[in-house]
């Protein structure tokens, strides 16, 4: 048999062959790596895997109790240098029996912490089969049409928020400098709240906004911890008033702390007089959508911006005018995505939004998050009916933020923090998070995952309960 071809060296990256050894590597080898019965056959264990470790999601603890490094004494430290027979099953069992019981859970029908990163068969199927390009507009979330291709704006799929984010703050920045001159971005500033995720900020920074033109507008417990367009309103006049040029504004529907809602259409007003859209909007198909990570859909009201900012070819005008005229004959005109965000290369993650719309249909899809809106409002049923206990902040959409009233505050939040960590170390118990909002220590419990069911709420208070009770009986034995 003939020595294989190098470059098979470097594309194998099933059995470790990855640097050129002094043996060569058949070439029968190298045609198995696209062998049709190959995949079929390590396709039906790795099928088999995820099934059984679906079936089986209820048994495995949510939270590992293992630490950071411990595969490292159970994994080989080298890769082997030769294929092994039936490596691919072996690296199974090695997942199976290794690598699984050492992850958290975030499918687990007990998995209460964080935000939901739910999936289903059909999104884990489409991630499997992405591999062309597609387009898609989800009419169901009732957007402005000005976001939509049909009313001069656009979508495009990406991969996180952090992403969506910063292609939306570089597009506004340039727009902005190709106005008052490149000179001037020293002076742009740029707005959220102190409930704004960090990934604003960063953006911020990436996007070349000085650190103390980040404005974090603060929020209060009195109006759930939503931003006061008021205060935006002055902070922003002060700002023009001392020669700074105000920028970008971004708002959360759904706060990751508390899902607190700052009020878009009034911020909007603030801006720019009362316009009904906003200029941008994207939202994490990963986290509730049943989207199999990672899948950011964003929709933006000037495409033409973006590609100014991100565009390769600076043909972007004639491209716009292109895509008009498609739009005009009906059609939705053709978008270059590079254009639009930070990669050339992308996945095909529309495919897997298909397939979910496709499979469970929008109506499934509302049931879906109604279903756990609906177990959300049970937990905060529970949980104001025990006089022990507060709602925090006023639940909306499926996080109930609660906490242990306490006759000390000063003690309050200690006695929260020893809750949460009692109620995660509990055997086969709930994994619950928790925020810190305004000096306040919460826990959280979000409900979102695909397998949980009522039972599954109930059993989280009730192990909530139990903690309290022996901490509050300790306590009292204490005092
Ligand atoms: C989850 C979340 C983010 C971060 O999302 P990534 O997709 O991980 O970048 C940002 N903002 C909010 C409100 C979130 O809930």
């Amino acid at each position: 048999m003939a020595p294989a071809p190098s470059h098979c060296h470097a594309t194998n990256g099933n059995n470790g062959a990855i640097a050129a050894s002094d043996t060569p590597v058949k070439t029968q080898h190298c045609a198995r790596l696209l062998d049709a019965d190959e995949f079929r056959r390590q396709g039906r264990l790795v099928v088999d895997l995820i099934a059984d470790y679906y079936a089986g999601m209820g048994e495995y603890p949510v939270h590992p109790t293992v630490s950071p490094g411990f595969l490292r004494h159970r994994l080989p430290a080298e890769p082997p240098s030769r294929r092994e027979p039936d490596a691919f099953a072996a690296a199974m069992q090695d997942v199976r029996d290794v690598i699984l019981p050492g992850l958290t859970h975030w499918q687990s029908p007990r998995h209460f912490a964080h935000f939901p990163a739910s999936s289903s068969t059909a999104g884990a199927l489409g991630e499997a089969l992405a591999g062309r390009h597609q387009r898609r507009s989800l009419h169901a979330l009732h957007l402005p049409e000005r976001l939509l291709f049909a009313g001069g704006g656009g979508g495009s799929i990406l991969g996180t928020t952090c992403e969506a984010i910063l292609c939306a703050l570089v597009a506004a920045r340039d727009r902005k400098l190709a106005a008052i001159g490149e000179g001037r971005i020293g002076d742009l500033v740029v707005y959220c709240s102190d409930q704004t995720h960090f990934a604003f900020c960063k953006a911020a920074r990436i996007a070349g906004i000085r650190g103390r033109h980040s404005r974090e507008m603060p929020t209060y417990r009195d109006n759930a911890f939503g931003v006061f367009s008021g205060a935006l309103r002055a902070a922003m006049r002060r700002e023009a008033d001392a020669g700074l040029v105000p920028l970008f504004v971004c708002a959360t529907v759904g706060t990751t702390q508390t899902t607190a809602v700052d009020p878009v259409g009034e911020l909007r007003g603030a801006v720019a007089g009362g316009v009904e859209a906003v200029d941008s909007f994207s939202m994490n198909a990963h986290k509730w959508l049943l989207a199999n990570n990672d899948c950011c859909v964003m929709w933006v009201r000037t495409p033409s911006a973006l590609v100014a900012a991100l565009g390769t070819d600076q043909e972007y005008i004639l491209k716009d005018a292109a895509a008009e005229t498609a739009a005009a004959d009906g059609g939705e005109g053709v978008v270059d995505y590079k254009d639009w965000g930070i990669t050339l290369t992308r996945r095909f993650r529309a495919l897997k939004l298909w397939l979910v719309l496709r499979c469970y249909g929008v109506e499934g899809l509302r049931e879906h998050i109604r279903s756990h809106v609906g177990m959300a409002a049970a937990f905060e049923g529970m949980v104001r009916a025990d006089a022990r206990f507060e709602v925090v902040t006023p639940r909306r959409f499926a996080l109930v933020c609660f906490r242990l009233r306490s006759p000390n505050k000063k003690t309050a939040n200690e006695l929260n923090r020893r809750l949460l960590e009692e109620v995660n170390a509990a055997s086969s118990g709930p994994y619950m998070s928790s925020a810190n909002v305004g000096g306040v220590y919460m826990l959280r419990c979000a409900v979102g995952s695909t397998l949980t069911e009522e039972r599954h709420v109930r059993e989280a208070w009730k192990v909530v309960q139990d903690r309290a009770t022996s901490i509050l009986s300790k306590m009292e034995i204490i005092m």
